[in-house]
Order: C-alpha cells, then structure tokens, then sequence
C-alpha cells in the first residue's frame, strides 16, 4: 500500500496537470487497489492549492485543483463529531439505517436485477428505471460511513455488492440494470435519455465510487464508473458529430465533474459543461426542459421551475462547472436563480419543491404549507448547491441555507430511530387524509439513502480551508485534527450544547505559534453575538457573516462564541397567501411547530390560534425535555393562545362577530425535525394570530 502511495504521489509532482490530462485515467492508476490504511498511518497533506492530495484526504470535494474556489474541503475522517446533537443522528444512521436499508434493497430485489444478468437469479426485473441509484447512494453512505473509521462488517457487504454491480459491466463500458438484457434495444435512445434515468444512474454510481474509494482506496467501482464514462459515454456522445445528449434528471454533471477532480481527465469536465450548455439537436419541447432542468442552456434560465430535485442537482453541477472554469455566465446565472429561491421559492424549512404534481418548484410565493412537497431530496440538493455556492465565495449567506435546511427539513426526513423516511415533507399535516407520512421503503426509494449519505458525510461540512486560515462552518461537540494550506498542523475543539443554547467554546491548537486568519461563522439568525480571544473581546461580529480573527495563533488559545438564542416570531412575506395571518416560531437554528399530542387534551389543531401583543417573542419559556424525543427543548406558549372553534363553524358566515376565541389554552412547541415521531398526528409550522 505505501508503495501504491508515494508511486502515485511521485507521478503528481512529476508529471504537470496538463499531461495527466492527456493520459486515460485507468491506465495511469492501473494496479491493484490498496488496502484501508492502519489506523495513524495516513500521510499527513495539507490540501494546499494546486496540490495533489492522497486519495483518503479528499474531501466531500476535492477542490484542491479548482482555480475558481476559494474555499477547499477538510476530509471528512478530520473531525470528529463528539456526544452532541449530530452525534446521536450519526450513531443510528451507521447501526441501523445504513443497514435496514441493505436489506429492503435486497428483499426489493435491487440487487437480483444485477444477479439476473449475471444468471445467479431468476427474479424478474423490478423497481422504476433508477433502480440502480437506490443502490449506488446507499454505496455513498457507506462510503462516507467508513471515511468516519473501519467498519469491517459494512466494508465486507459493500465490497460484495460492489463486486455483483461490476460483473454486470458489458465490454463497451454499459451499465444499467433496466437496459441491459431484454430493453437494450431501448438504450440512450432520445426518449429514454430524457426519461430513462440512464445518466442519473451512473451520476449515482460515480458518486457512490468517489465516497468508497475516497474511504478504503478500492477503486473497483471507480473505474467500472470511468469505464462506463470514458468507452461507452464520451466515445459516442457528444458535440457533432458524435450523437446528442441530455441529461434527463441531473446528476451526471456534478458527478463527472468530481470524477475530473480524481483524474485530471479534462474530457470529463467538458462533457458536463456540454450537457449543462444544452444539446439543441434534440428540439426538446419547452415544458420537458422545464421539469428536467436540463436540456437547454444553463445560462439563459432566469427562475428556478420544473422538478426540484433536477434544479437543485443541475445548480450543483453548474457551481461546479463555475468552480473549474470561472466561467462568468454561470456565476450571474447561478446568483440569478440562488435570489429566485431564497426570496420567494424556499420555506422557512429550508425546503423546496412547492407542488407534488411534477415534484416541482411553484410560481414565486406560492408556498402552502400541508401541500407542500418539500421532498428530502430537494433540501439535500439544496444543502449541496449552497456548499458549493459557499466553496466558490466564502459567503456566510449560503451557509445559513446550508444550516436552515439541515437542521430542518433534510433532519425532518428520517426518523429518530433511524427506520423511517418522508419523501416529502410539509408544514402541516393532517392525517385523516390517511397519509402516511413515515415509512420504511418507498418503491421510488430516493430520499432514504439520500438521507443517509448526508449523515455520513456530516464531519466534511464542518470546515473549510482557505489560503489564509481555516473556516468554521457548524457548531457541535466535536475535533478536528488537520492542516492549514501551509502545512502548519491544526486541532480544533468545539465543546457547546448547539442547538439548544448558544455558547460555543473552540479552543485552536496549532502544532506551533502561526499567523493565520480564523473564521468564526456568526449565524444570519443571530441577533447579537459576543466573541472573545482568550477572554479579551473581539469586535466586529456580525450575523451572517465570517468573523475574521487575525492572529498569531498558539496552543491552548480559546474564543469563546455567545450567540444570544431567544425564540422569534417569524412572519412571511404578505404575498405568501398559505401564510396570511400566520407566525412561525424559531429557535436558534430550529424551526418549531404545533403537534396535536403535546397540546391539551381535546384540541383541534385547526381551531388553534395565538394572540400576539407587542414582545411576542417574551410569551415563551424554554425548557429542556431529556426524556422527549431524544432530547429537546420545547416552548411553552405563556402568552394568550385559544381554541377557536373555527372547526365547527359554517362554511360561510356573515361578517363580524363570532370571531370570538372560546377557550384559553397552553401551548407547546417542539422542534420540527422531531414531528411525527410518537403517532402520526396533526402539525402546523405556521400558527394562526388572532387579535386578542
Ligand atoms: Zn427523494
């Protein structure tokens, strides 16, 4: 294995990018892939810029060699998330989630439909045409689960699956379950690109194979996905006069542009900036480019519409198309279309994807809330595009995105026990609908394993580095033990109780005195925030932004971080028609809302209503709850709240009068990811206002 290494670290100083470039990837890393290295053995490379990096210590990015970044990943085995609030999520994802959802796919038959080809079963193909991601995101989560340590039973399965999915891998580099065999008549045809999920499938597959190789060094999957994207894919699509592409459902482009990052095959980057250009060959009808997001140019779209998760996926990969090239189309384009959502397509959540029918964004302002779609996916896609968006600038406004949407409507989506998934998720729900909000397994099972790789990856979000220091993005009990870009080492330890208050401790440990900027992140919901070095105030912090702290750095120096957390009352915008005469309630980083059980016995959600006066925000009391839903602080409403009988009320009405609230009741709030986790019952996020 240390062979393996140096010989690859010796061809990346010896050989210019541009020469990489030019060589086909699998034959300048032909051999046999290393082993997981022994714990304490892993070189320690600083990522500086332009710098080739081992493959453990790459990041969720490797934006290493990206001129257009400013900011570069920390691998995600760099921190270590302590007891705390991610860590009770991160434990049950690895000790059941991860493994739950192996066997559903099994007993789903994902698995057989590659056994089937191989003629090891004789299941008959099942599952929608992206069957096949089902199994290549569950390999993500894997993959970032074992970036976090050894997990010998998880590699083994793993290392299985990954060997049954490459045995089905035809000698052109094809791979597909659904279009191998009896439909291979139907393959890449114009139809199935823009339906067919082909291109989505093998995005998966490179991103699942990035995540393993990126953990263990097997390369396996890796170049089954550089086989499939170098013989089959560029070989025959493409610019004229090769044969027209689209990418149906995006994700093939920022999966290839990752897979250039590994192996400096520049042809991979140009075949993404290719398919998110727009290949006009194939005269698609107008409303198919809408709902895909993709078949048309990238940079003439001016509104975020058509299916959430295609925009957000497709966002991504422009971001990184940006990242490589600088490309100044794409930045006005992708700053265009980040304004579209935040101020008038995102909920409070950090959700998006307004309207169940085509899973799609809606018109400006049109965010209801017990319709919402809100799919995990599409938050996912949303937390994705802002860290890039954040890679690309620095800007702590897409890191309060990154936040909101994590913290709410990505963690709303899998249950506390780790069993159970929304695949969407609303703002208010009422289930004599006889939805069922929370299940084991969908047939279109996206949002499970989607939920899973986002855990797993967790640690690689917590920093970033830049030329000049070190950015800290998201608070919790946890280490990071890595390098600034200078090579200098660098541990950094948070201890907090993030989320529930707002102190925050980071004690900043170089392995020598060293002058480099730290950069705290103040949360754009903070109204006033302290920070002091080593109990001596530091000036200037400022919600939503960095605060840069420019030292001379030594061991044992701490700031210290008072973020003051009062609960706020939010209101939308007035055109939000579903949120007329309606308030949200905030905490710190965490949406609230109203569940039916916590309130008094008897109460019908829907009659339910707050009176507001002057300090809305002083008519709660914080209180921590350890035996409630693992943890949580609930509000409890002091003010004046009623029950207004509006349930029993005509539908119509003369005006006036018989406005009257009835009774007086107590009301209690709790966080909104937590929903949904006793019985299925009714919830509102935002809460009607009466007058008093
Ligand atoms: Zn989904």
């Amino acid at each position: 294995m240390t062979k393996e290494i140096s010989r690859r670290q010796f061809i990346g100083s010896a050989i210019t990018t541009a020469a990489i470039a030019s060589w086909p990837a699998n034959r300048l890393f032909a051999g046999q892939a290393p082993a997981v290295p022994e714990s304490g053995s892993q070189p320690k490379t600083a990522p500086a810029f332009g710098q080739n990096i081992a493959w453990q210590d790459q990041g969720i990015q490797n934006l290493t060699k990206s001129p257009h970044a400013k900011l570069r990943n920390i691998p995600v085995h760099a921190v270590t998330i302590s007891s705390g609030f991610w860590s009770q999520r991160r434990d049950i994802n690895v000790a059941k989630s991860i493994p739950s959802m192996h066997d559903l796919l099994e007993a789903n038959g994902r698995m057989n439909n590659f056994r089937r080809l191989v003629g090891k079963s004789s299941a008959a193909q099942s599952g929608p045409v992206y069957s096949d991601s089902d199994v290549y995101k569950w390999t993500e989560a894997a993959g970032f689960a074992l970036q976090s340590g050894d997990l010998p039973q998880l590699r083994a399965t793993t290392d299985k699956m990954i060997k049954e999915v490459v045995a089905v891998q035809e000698p052109n580099g094809y791979l597909n379950t659904y279009y191998q065999d009896d439909r291979k008549s139907e393959r890449m045809l114009t139809q199935t690109q823009t339906t067919g999920h082909e291109l989505y499938n093998i995005g998966h597959m490179l991103q699942g194979a990035i995540a393993y190789y990126r953990a263990t060094g097997d390369r396996t999957l890796l170049d089954a996905g550089i086989r499939f994207a170098n013989d089959f894919l560029m070989s025959t699509y493409g610019p004229a006069p090769k044969q027209a592409i689209v990418s149906g459902h995006p994700e093939i482009e920022l999966a290839l542009i990752e897979l250039y990052r590994i192996t400096g095959d520049k042809r991979q980057l140009d075949l993404a900036g290719y398919i998110l250009a727009g290949d006009e060959r194939l005269h698609l009808p107008e409303r198919r480019t809408i709902y895909m997001f993709s078949g048309t140019p990238f940079t003439a779209r001016t509104k975020l519409e058509g299916h959430a998760v295609r925009a957000m996926y497709a966002c991504c990969g422009a971001t990184d198309y940006y990242m490589e090239t600088g490309d100044p189309a794409y930045w006005k384009t992708l700053n265009t279309l980040w304004n579209d959502m935040t101020t008038t397509k995102m909920y409070v959540t950090g959700g998006v994807g307004s309207r169940s029918d085509g899973e799609a964004f809606g018109n400006a302002y049109e965010l209801p809330n017990d319709r919402a779609y809100g799919e995990s996916c599409a938050a996912i896609g949303n937390m994705m595009w802002n860290w890039r968006m954040l890679a690309a600038t620095g800007d702590a406004k897409f890191t309060d995105v990154i936040e909101r949407a994590l913290y709410n409507g990505i963690n709303s989506g899998m249950s506390l026990d780790g069993t159970l998934y929304c695949y969407r998720n609303p703002l208010a729900f009422d289930p004599s609908t006889g939805e069922k909000i929370r299940n084991p397994w969908y047939d279109t099972t996206c949002c499970p394993p989607n939920l899973e790789r986002t855990f797993a990856s967790l640690p690689g979000y917590f920093y970033s580095t830049s030329r000049d220091g070190i950015y800290l993005h998201l608070y919790d009990n946890s280490e990071l033990d890595w390098h600034l870009e200078n090579g200098v080492g660098l541990k950094v330890t948070q201890k907090t109780n993030y989320p529930w208050d707002g102190m925050i401790e980071v004690a900043v440990t170089p392995a020598e005195p060293s002058n480099f900027t730290f950069y705290l992140r103040v949360p754009g919901w903070a109204d006033h925030a302290e920070v002091a070095v080593n109990g001596q105030a530091a000036t200037g912090a400022k919600p939503g932004e960095y605060l840069a702290i420019s030292r001379r750095w030594s061991p044992g120096d701490v700031i210290r971080l008072k973020l003051e957390m009062p609960v706020q009352v939010l209101q939308a915008n007035p055109q939000v028609a579903d949120d007329a005469g309606r308030v949200a309630v905030q905490r710190g980083p965490l949406v609230y809302c109203l569940e039916e059980l916590d309130q008094p016995a008897g109460v019908v959600m829907s009659d339910l209503a707050v009176a507001l006066g002057q300090k809305p925000q002083a008519q709660f009391q914080t209180e921590m709850k350890n035996d409630l839903l693992g943890g949580v602080v609930v509000l409890r409403h002091t003010g004046v709240a009623y029950e207004r009988a509006a349930s029993r009320k005509a539908l119509y009405s003369r005006y006036g009068g018989g406005q009257a609230p009835s009774r007086r009741v107590p009301l209690t709030f709790i966080p909104y990811y937590a929903w949904s986790n006793r019985e299925e019952t009714s919830m509102q996020v935002w809460t009607p206002v009466v007058t008093a």
